[in-house]
């Protein structure tokens, strides 16, 4: 399982870099971040088609070439654009910082380079866990919650958007 999750990462990958390669642009790629050896759930999916709708939308003026991608990772949405990526990454963190279900959006960007910019780079603290508030990065480490715990808290934030839209 977790192989089939590194060699869809890595597919992902090499497409990316084909793109970068191809046009001299940088790619976005957006994906859900859902706990879990499953990612290819029921819950995922509906919040992957709420990302790809909302990234099109936002990126709609720049988009060159536009790619899914799935596997044992989930789904992915790669997108060619013909934008500065600094420029790029600060619109992905706005949609991951203020929409409703933007904690687990992962929007990376990658650099002509083949490099993807990390929120540091933007000066910006790190992402929020989605059941206490707290640095997410602090939960995953000290386990802090339990994986049922977490897909819950998912489901019940994805649930609650369709609800309201
Ligand atoms: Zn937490």
């Amino acid at each position: 399982m977790i192989d089939e999750v590194l060699e869809a990462r890595e597919k992902r990958y090499d497409t990316i870099l084909d793109l970068i390669k191809k046009y001299k642009l940088p790619v976005i790629c957006g994906k859900i971040n859902y706990p879990g050896s499953n990612k290819n759930t029921p819950m995922s999916q509906k919040a992957y088609n709420i990302l790809e709708n909302l990234i099109i939308s936002k990126f709609k003026d720049h988009i060159i070439e536009q790619k899914n991608t799935r596997g044992a990772d989930g789904n992915a949405f790669i997108l060619v654009v013909n934008l500065n990526p600094i420029k790029a990454k600060k619109m992905a963190m706005d949609m991951e910082i203020e929409h409703e279900l933007g904690r687990i959006f992962d929007i990376d960007i990658y650099d002509l380079d083949g490099s993807s910019i990390g929120r540091e780079k933007m000066g910006v603290q790190g992402r929020k866990c989605v059941i206490c508030n707290s640095e997410a990065r602090i939960c995953i480490r000290e386990r802090k919650h339990s994986l049922e715990d977490t897909i819950n808290s998912i489901d019940k934030l994805i649930n609650k958007y369709e609800i309201e839209i």
